[in-house]
């Protein structure tokens, strides 16, 4: 298991009058104090971080959210704001000591507006990725903002953890689909920022630094998002290469003859490709042999003509060139789906294989292939018979370097390994240039990790906006930066 960095200092249960205060907020009905009511909202996606809380909220509304926050700033108690608990890095999740009340902003669920015109959409916090993405579909536009739990996530959530997914390659991470914002902040004021402007230079852009702060800084309870034009025509194909240089060459080919078209690059391994042929229900090699390695194309574009002889040249000429060893171009919006099903089961897909240890890492593009050599060939020299299976989104220099334990091995003999493997990865990434967190975030699972690879002056600046924007250090504490002795308990 990976390490478990120190909890806050501890605090004094909350006080049944405080409980009943915060309840009366958001009606009883939506105070949840019971274990049983509070389950979906401890639960962690890897079940690596046991949470308890004593109290759940579920706002319905900005100004609720408001005078939670004013509550919990008057009373020095702890929040944990939360989406929809699919975050990977134990952020969402209150300590075990159970310190921290839950925000959840699962019920502020309107589309308060889509504009196709200006191409915008202002979704408050709880409305899912999914959710989001029909809104804007139904007016014949794209929120082009995608991952695999979209169906679970929300837009609180991805703009608060940043998140990046299969389309960052043409369209970027959440932080650029973003006009504006409506945050309640740590003393509960409302800053109402939900502006649907394209050109806004009126001084700093505040809402950067709430997307990606992982609630740390403010609680975001409506944006403002960009919309671009629906594709007409989405081809997909399935490609069989013999490395990830082939893939990268592959990869810039697309890229000079698509442009922004190339809306999806996804690199995996065989032996991954086997796990998700040996575990996923109706998974099947379209290709006629085994190739070392795959990339998942996806072309888009609104021009209804023309896309898929664009993808069939682009793969023609690879295969002329030796690029690529086998292509199959799908023959149906059917086969297009099981391709990317194949791509998104392959997480899950690890669980049947033992203890998987995993990196969310970023290094240039340019050094993908080069990174995954070394790092692969240093782990197994640290543990014969592991097996790398790095797969993601090549497009973005974004691989999520997992580590499956040998055929056969203690599966807690090799997750106590955890920490060793992870240095061993993180240096190698450190040396390529690249981040330790990619797209999850740092949460709790890499906040001890963060002070070696950030720059001092930069973690300083990070400290002093928190306690600005949080200067009783209540919004999920212990997340991101560890709690600086700052006299965080007020009188309760
Ligand atoms: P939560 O998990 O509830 O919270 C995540 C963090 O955001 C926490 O720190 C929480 O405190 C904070 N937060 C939540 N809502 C708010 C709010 N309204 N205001 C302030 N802070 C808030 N991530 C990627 O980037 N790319 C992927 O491709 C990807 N694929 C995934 C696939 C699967 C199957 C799963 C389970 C996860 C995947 N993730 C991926 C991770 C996860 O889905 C994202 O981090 C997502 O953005 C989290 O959204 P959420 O609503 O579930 O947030």
């Amino acid at each position: 298991m990976p390490h478990s960095p120190l909890p806050p200092p501890p605090v004094p249960p909350l006080a049944p009058a405080l409980i009943e205060r915060f309840a009366s907020i958001v009606g009883a009905r939506h105070a949840l104090t019971d274990p049983a009511d509070q389950a979906p909202y401890l639960k962690d996606w890897r079940d690596l971080y046991p949470a308890r809380t004593q109290l759940v909220l579920r706002p319905a509304a900005t100004e609720e959210v408001a005078a939670i926050l004013r509550l919990a700033s008057e009373t020095g108690t702890r929040v944990v704001p939360q989406g929809g608990a699919t975050g990977l890095v134990g952020g969402h999740l209150p300590f075990a000591e159970g310190g921290e009340i839950i925000v959840s902003l699962t019920r502020m669920k309107a589309i308060r507006a889509v504009d196709p015109a200006g191409n915008t959409l202002i979704a408050e916090a709880g409305v899912t990725l999914q959710e989001a993405q029909d809104a804007a579909a139904a007016v014949g536009r794209l929120f082009p903002l995608n991952i695999g739990s979209k169906g679970s996530c929300t837009i609180g959530g991805n703009l608060a953890t940043n998140a990046g997914g299969t389309q960052a390659v043409a369209y970027g991470l959440a932080r650029d689909q973003v006009l504006g914002l409506e945050v309640v902040l740590a003393d509960g004021r409302i800053w109402h920022g939900l502006r649907t402007l394209k050109k806004d230079n009126t001084g700093y852009d505040l809402k950067h630094l709430f997307i990606g702060a992982e609630g740390t800084l403010g609680i975001i309870t409506a944006a403002s998002l960009k919309l671009v034009a629906a594709p007409r025509a989405v081809e997909a194909a399935w490609v069989g290469l013999v490395s990830p240089a082939a893939a990268l060459a592959l990869l810039a080919r697309a890229q000079e003859r698509a442009g922004l078209a190339v809306t999806g690059f996804e690199l995996m391994p065989r032996n991954l490709f086997e796990f998700v042929l040996r575990h996923m229900p109706g998974a099947r090699d379209p290709l006629g042999a085994p190739a070392p390695w795959y990339c998942l194309v996806e072309l888009a574009s609104p021009a209804a003509a023309g896309l898929r002889d664009m993808l069939e040249d682009i793969l023609a000429s690879a295969l002329e060139d030796g690029l690529v060893a086998d292509a199959a171009v799908a023959d149906s919006s059917a086969q297009r789906e099981a391709f990317w099903r194949w791509r998104e089961g392959m997480s899950e897909m690890q669980k049947p294989e033992g203890g998987s240890i995993k990196h969310d890492v970023s290094v240039p593009v340019a050094s993908v292939p080069a990174f995954i050599a070394e790092a692969s060939a240093a782990c197994e020299a640290l543990i014969p018979g592991c097996r790398p299976v790095p797969f993601g989104h090549l497009g973005d220099g974004n691989i999520h370097f997992n580590v499956s334990q040998p055929v056969g091995a203690d599966k807690d003999g090799f997750l106590a390994r955890y920490d060793e493997v992870n240095a061993l990865v993180h240096g190698i990434v450190a040396r390529f240039g690249g981040s330790i967190s990619a797209e999850h975030g740092i949460g709790r699972m890499k906040r001890d990790l963060l002070p070696a690879v950030k720059d001092p002056v930069e973690l300083d600046l990070m400290r002093s906006v928190k306690a600005l924007l949080d200067p009783k250090g209540i919004l999920n504490p212990g997340k991101v930066l560890s709690m600086p002795a700052h006299g965080v308990e007020a009188d309760r």
